[in-house]
């Protein structure tokens, strides 16, 4: 089986005055509708990155709505992990191709996962290339499928899209963040654009006060007497950390108190991070002034709020970005973000709403060191940013768009309603023999593939038994 990531309980009714009204009613009624369908999310790491980011609120909120929804990740090995992190990087334009070997290396494994993949579900949602393959050797069964591009596919590497576009076909729909990023022949008709969005009740964006915030920098080591700059972001070469440190080092020069925090995350399907980390530490070692962190080392969720509430001007200076989750993130903290004018950032920023757009280092020592100069714009432009996060880019909306899109794919009743209830483990969905594990309830005998599915039913058997409407 692929693992399962667990994510406890959320309650959309906690959402309730946060994210516009209209969104979260919309989502009710469509959520209504899909009550009781069996929806899995998979992807490649349990952690690290903006996808993960979104699936650890996302799935126990669509739970909460009555939605059977689980989240698996793909396993490989460290190869196939180099493999992956190549087509990510070749399709956002990168030269290098894949050789044959390295092509086997990404079919083997992707037919092992598929292998692996054994429950039944009314949607899957496969998310970006390191699964995408998945459909091709699992076959689609009775579900929808629909492939989830997080990443900036305009302007792939000819030769490597042509690989990976062998595997897409079959799906119901794709999804990409931006029209733009639709790269050439896809083979998929049913094309949706849905940009990701935060969670604002997350311990990475909830509300947190001034003197929480600092007491938590200076437990790690920040003391705050002056001014800040700060970028998190996993370390990857497209999120140019080198290119954040040239433009601090050029406003240092007007403002020589000035500290800079790049807070990197290793993720499990980015064997890169290594390499890209230890030259980030070896350009700045000797430089008290400029602070690394790592998830690592301790600095999780509460600590990047607290970086992005308390900078004076939040970085992120991409080259190429699918979204950029963190913009949005510190936008709905209220700080004024100078970012690279790159994939979904500007539709997070458009002119004269939340900071200003780069296109070089030299632009973006510029722009932070505008924002220093004029305080009255920085704040007037960041509480555009924060109202433009709260009508856009919170997690109801996402949940919405994303649910409304498997409603229209379901044009008739989930299959799985064909077969009869009977005979398929309500918890997993896999097909069961009369003679599997076995539970009574209420004069009706249920069956399991195993004890766990039946310890679970029976915790909470409610959450299993809703009827699907049409
Ligand atoms: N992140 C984090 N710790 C770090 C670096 C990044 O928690 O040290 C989070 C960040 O807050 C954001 C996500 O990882 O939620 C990155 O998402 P984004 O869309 O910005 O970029 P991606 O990594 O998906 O390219």
């Amino acid at each position: 089986m692929l693992q399962t990531v667990d994510t406890g309980k959320r309650s959309i009714q906690a959402y309730r005055g946060v994210a516009p009204d209209a969104v979260l009613d919309d989502l009710l009624h469509v959520a209504e509708s899909l009550r009781g369908s069996r929806i899995v999310q998979i992807n490649a790491t349990p952690y690290g990155g903006g996808v993960s980011e979104l699936l650890r609120s996302a799935v126990p909120l669509l739970n909460d709505l009555g939605i059977i929804v689980d989240w698996k990740v793909i396993s490989g090995d460290n190869a196939f992990f180099e493999v992956t992190k190549k087509i990510h990087n070749a399709l956002q334009g990168a030269k290098t191709g894949l050789t044959e070997e390295e092509k086997a290396i990404y079919t083997r494994n992707t037919e092992s996962n598929a292998r692996n993949f054994e429950e039944n579900y009314d949607f899957v949602v496969i998310h970006d290339p390191q699964p995408a393959g998945m459909l091709s050797f699992h076959g689609k069964g009775s579900a929808r499928w629909a492939w989830r591009c997080h990443i900036d596919t305009a302007k792939p590497n000819p030769e490597v899209w042509e690989f990976l576009r062998g595997f897409l076909n079959g799906y119901d729909a794709a999804i990409f963040t931006m029209r733009e990023f639709t790269p050439p022949d896809l083979p998929v008709e049913n094309i949706e654009i849905i940009p990701p969005a935060i969670d604002p009740l997350s311990p990475k964006n909830m509300a947190l006060a001034d003197g929480m915030a600092r007491q938590i920098l200076a437990w790690i080591g920040i003391e705050l007497g002056g001014p800040l700059v700060t970028q998190v972001s996993r370390f990857d070469p497209w999120k140019d950390p080198l290119g954040v440190i040239a433009a601090y080092r050029l406003v240092r020069r007007e403002i020589p108190n000035l500290q800079l925090v790049l807070a990197g995350s290793m993720a499990l399907d980015d064997p890169e991070c290594w390499g890209i980390y230890r030259e980030i530490m070896k350009e700045t070692e000797d430089d008290p002034l400029i602070h690394l962190f790592t998830n690592l080392t301790g600095v999780g969720n509460i600590e990047i709020n607290a970086f992005q509430r308390l900078s004076d001007v939040v970085v992120q200076k991409s080259i190429r970005e699918g979204f950029g989750l963190v913009v949005s993130e510190a936008l709905w903290k209220g700080t004024p973000v100078v970012a690279g004018n790159a994939g979904g950032i500007p539709l997070q920023m458009p002119e004269g709403v939340g900071g200003m757009l780069v296109e070089s280092v030299e632009e973006c020592a510029q722009a932070i060191l505008d924002l220093f100069h004029d305080p009255k714009r920085a704040e007037e432009l960041a509480t555009r940013g924060k109202e433009r996060v709260r009508d856009y880019f919170l997690l109801p909306r996402l949940l919405l768009n994303e649910l409304s899109l498997l409603l229209a794919l379901a044009k008739e009743p989930p299959s799985l309603a064909v077969v009869p209830e009977i005979r398929r483990d309500p918890v997993c969905g896999m097909a069961v023999e009369e003679s599997a594990i076995s539970l009574k309830r209420n004069d009706k005998i249920y069956l399991f593939c195993s004890e766990q599915c039946r310890t679970r039913f029976s915790i909470q058997p409610e959450r299993y038994l809703v009827s699907r409407s049409q």
